[in-house]
């Protein structure tokens, strides 16, 4: 689950990290009785669940109260990547020196948390990632002993020269493993970790992701939820049961099961098309929910052909079918759709859709092939 950077600043704080007093607010009038109340230069900045708000104007600086309203203005009025900004906050500005990343994320190759450190701070990581590999320093973490001391020194002297700054990162680099393992995150980050030109170190960004199969023992995050950020799309998929994660190709995906969505995702790649969505139906297949994962995937103006892949175990194919059909009668779809089902009920299954305008095929190969050629084809 995404929670706003408000809300990580507080866990970031709680564990005992160098975050700067702020506030949140919801209009400009409320941003500049803010700025008064901290006095001098003031950041304001967007509260949404995306990166890079700052390359898309949604941070800003303002020499005092008026000009804080009329950025705070600004940026509720804005979109950024498709969410509405609703929130602001607002903080004393820092005057920066140096700028660095500290991130963890739990790494699938060697199954365990790995500490992330750069000198090339407040960027987006992922060019640094791929043009600068050599300057980001990495440190990975037994779950059972955490980080060690020695660990975060090792991380915080490869940035930092000056011995006593040098052991403040170190801190800051245990808090924040501290609060990613306490609150069961799939990632942490502070982007930028700043020394200001005073030589403090102040933790002005943060973004954490909790996993959402953690949340039962962690009801004062769950309660962080911030529906007004999802888009349309996530909501519906959430409140039916789909686990849904949209992407930029354009074909949809309807599939049963986190690793046939996987394969599925790669087959197209081979093939040379690009997936509009990872959509796993779950193992239950009420009609109700191919309806709405027809829905959710038509809204994408992305998507110019759909392949539905099923392999019915306790998913029943013929109930795949029953909500396909339903879903074009309620709502005709003008982009191809193609089907492959296997499994329980496949008889009954193709009996009901050879009524009905849909491309089947036998194999997966089969359904991936036609429904990449089918891209850029109108039916
Ligand atoms: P992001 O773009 O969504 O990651 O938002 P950030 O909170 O990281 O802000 C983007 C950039 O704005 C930072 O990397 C800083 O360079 C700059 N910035 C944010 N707050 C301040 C501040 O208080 N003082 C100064 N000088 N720059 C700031
Ligand atoms: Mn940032």
């Amino acid at each position: 689950m995404k929670i706003h950077e408000y809300q990580a600043r507080g866990i970031l704080r709680k564990h005992g990290l160098p975050v700067p007093d702020f506030e949140v607010v919801s209009d400009p009038e409320a941003a500049r009785v803010a700025a008064e109340r901290f006095g001098g230069r003031v950041a304001v900045k967007a509260q949404v669940h995306v990166g890079g708000r700052g390359k898309a104007g949604g941070v800003k600086l303002a020499s005092g109260p008026d000009e804080a309203a009329d950025a705070a203005r600004a940026i509720l009025g804005m979109t950024i990547k498709g969410l509405p900004v609703r929130q602001v906050l607002v903080e004393s500005a820092v005057d920066i020196a140096d700028e660095f990343y500290v991130g963890i994320v739990v790494d699938r190759a060697t199954k365990r948390p790995v500490v992330m450190v750069s000198d090339a701070g407040g960027v987006d990581i992922e060019e640094v990632a791929r043009e600068t590999p050599e300057r980001i320093h990495k440190e990975g973490v037994d779950p059972l002993k955490g980080l060690s001391d020695g660990q975060a020194a090792a991380l915080a002297s490869r940035v930092e020269s000056r011995p006593e700054i040098a052991a403040r990162i170190a801190e800051c680099i245990r808090g924040l493993y501290e609060a990613f393992s306490e609150s069961d995150a799939s990632l942490a980050e502070i982007n930028p970790l700043v020394v200001t030109t005073s030589g403090d170190v102040r933790a002005i960004d943060a973004k954490i992701l909790v996993d959402d199969n953690a949340l039962f023992r962690h009801p004062e995050i769950a309660a962080m939820r911030d529906p007004s950020s999802e888009t349309e799309q996530a909501k519906l998929a959430r409140e039916i049961g789909l686990s849904y994660v949209k992407l930029d190709g354009s074909v949809g995906c309807i599939v049963n099961g986190a690793g046939l969505a996987m394969t599925t995702m790669d087959l197209i790649k081979m093939r040379g098309g690009e997936p509009a969505n990872f959509l796993d139906i779950g193992g239950s297949s009420a009609p109700e929910k191919v309806v709405t994962a027809l829905q959710i995937i038509t809204s994408d103006p992305n998507v110019r052909s759909i392949l539905v892949n099923i392999f019915g175990g306790i998913t029943r194919c013929d109930d795949v079918a029953r909500g396909l059909v339903m879903a074009l009668e309620s709502s005709p779809v003008d982009i191809p759709v193609v089907v492959r089902l296997t499994g329980t009920n496949e008889e009954e299954a193709r009996s009901i859709l050879a009524e009905h305008a849909f491309t089947t095929a036998e194999s997966m190969d089969e359904a991936v092939g036609k429904a990449v050629a089918l891209v850029g084809r109108r039916p």
